[in-house]
């Protein structure tokens, strides 16, 4: 397994075709731009070394039986769920942002078993491929970027109905050594800093959609990819300060990028879907499931360190015993202790798929997505209260080095007797990275928007069995239940049991 250094150091190999800023990047690596997100990925790796995070951080292969970071793995027991969201919430609290590493992990589980139940209903040979290629993700502990989204123009139609074919990423020939493909896949989570991306389809397809329904993997410096970096609140404050960044070890979000594929050539030992579109639906939803528990993990990992930064600022401004804060910190540990109890929830109810893979129970998995759309506005709107408005009033780091105006920072906005104003601001920076910047769209569309979430939800709530139940207890309906353990009609029942 990597350290974190040699993982960063493993990208110096690969030569992606990156731009940021209207710039060709030579360097991913030594780029101020990128470095947080490369830091905060490194911790997925980093961790995994350490005595106290090692069990949570590691898993042994069901493959080779070797230890391998869990980040790799996949999920042999619902005990492995809930290790799984213990490890994301772990990362939330080290790194105060998104560490990116999951995507991949989820694509991983998804295609495992949607590659298995391809190959025992159409007998095609996708799952042992891609076994090969999880042993060499795992061998050499490969950071891949899931890439799920395509730009799907007009939503109202099809991939195929769409004036510009590449709309959706597709087949664009099939050749005997692979298949050539084109298109885009759209704000992929740490796709420059990967170094493999995993394409998958991004919905649902029919037949005539057939050639969208591809997923494959291939290195991201592949001959035909473009990756075009994406841009985040007061990202460019990297490039001269360290304090008004935030957090400028490990920056916001994700370090999203636009990945664009022309004509890119794709062997067929590193294709695990083409054109069986009747597998396109299960495959989303597996994924979407994985990543979409995730979030009672990450996103409370995150809410750990804001909760925290709003306790110390409240002590800091002398109101840490006013009743009203009191109540506005409780509210927020609620609302996320909330959240992390739906994705443990929906871990321990996990289940074995044919695979052998275990997979997160379905409808569980978008309540905690869901819930975490709006409690993680919540919390962060909270974190701005207790904050107050100079969480977007504050003065540069520039204005605190001057010698003309420096001294007026150190003396009106350092907090109560024993908190200076410098240290203040760096924790009223770290609010304003978290609460005020790109985190919250993030929380809210990350990982599927809330409709996506309620079509699952709805899809998955057995509303014709919750009628059912209220028919029986309002009287429209016998209780056969109640006569199939008594063997008596309810009258029968009822009646015996009122004299
Ligand atoms: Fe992982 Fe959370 Fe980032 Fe998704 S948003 S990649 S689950 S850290």
């Amino acid at each position: 397994m990597k350290t974190g250094r040699e993982y960063i150091e493993s990208l110096r190999k690969l030569k992606p075709r990156v731009y940021s800023l209207g710039q060709r990047v030579e360097s991913v690596v030594d780029h101020p731009l990128f470095r947080p997100h490369l830091n905060a990925a490194a911790m997925t790796y980093e961790l995994a070394h350490h005595p106290e995070t090692t069990e949570t951080m590691t898993a042994t292969s069901h493959l080779s039986g070797q230890r391998v970071n869990r980040f790799t793995h996949i999920h042999q027991s619902a005990a492995d769920l809930v290790t799984k969201v213990r490890m994301m919430r772990l990362l939330g609290q080290k790194t105060a942002t998104c560490f990116q590493r999951c995507v991949g992990l989820d694509a991983l589980n998804g295609v495992f078993s949607a590659t298995f139940d391809m190959d025992s209903k159409l007998g095609t040979t996708y799952h042992q491929r891609f076994i090969q290629y999880l042993r060499y993700v795992q061998e050499q502990d490969l950071m891949l970027a899931g890439a799920m989204s395509d730009p799907k123009g007009d939503r109202s139609l099809s991939p195929s109905q769409q004036d510009d074919p590449d709309l959706y990423l597709h087949v664009a020939q099939r050749r005997q050594e692979g298949i050539v493909v084109r298109g885009a896949k759209a704000h992929i989570t740490g796709a420059i800093n990967a170094h493999e991306i995993m394409v998958m389809p991004t919905r649902s397809m029919g037949e005539a959609d057939s050639d969208y329904a591809v997923c494959f993997a291939l290195p991201v410096d592949s001959t035909g990819i473009t990756l075009v970096f994406g841009r985040q609140t007061n990202d460019t404050r990297r490039l001269d300060s360290e304090v008004d960044v935030g957090n400028a070890k490990y920056g916001i979000v994700g370090g999203e990028a636009l990945v664009v594929f022309e004509d890119v050539f794709v062997p067929w030992e590193r294709v695990f879907m083409c054109g069986e579109h009747q597998f396109t639906g299960q495959l989303v939803e597996t994924f979407a499931g994985h990543h979409r528990s995730n979030y009672g993990g990450c996103k409370v990992g995150l809410a750990d360190v804001v909760i925290g930064a709003s306790a110390w600022l409240a002590e800091c401004h002398g109101v840490e015993k006013a009743p009203n804060i009191a109540d506005l910190l409780a509210e927020m540990v609620n609302l996320s202790e909330t959240c992390w109890a739906c994705s443990l929830a929906c871990a321990y109810e996990g289940w074995k798929t044919p695979s052998g893979a275990y997979s997160v129970d379905p409808l569980l998995a978008n309540v905690v997505k869901l819930n975490i759309t709006r409690s993680t506005y919540e919390w962060m709107r909270l974190a701005q209260d207790i904050a107050g408005g100079l969480v977007i009033t504050l003065p540069s780091q520039s204005d605190q080095d001057s010698p003309e105006v420096g001294k007026f920072i150190k003396k009106y906005l350092r907090g109560k007797k024993g908190f200076s104003a410098g240290d203040r601001i760096r924790m009223l920076r770290l609010v304003e990275n978290m609460a005020v910047g790109a985190g919250l769209p993030e929380a809210l569309h990350g990982a599927g928007s809330p409709t996506a979430q309620k079509i699952m939800i709805r899809r998955r709530a057995n509303l014709e069995a919750k009628v059912q139940l209220a028919k029986t207890i309002a009287g429209l309906a016998e209780d056969t239940f109640l006569r199939s353990i008594t063997g008596l009609s309810e009258d029968d029942y009822f009646g015996r049991s009122r004299t």
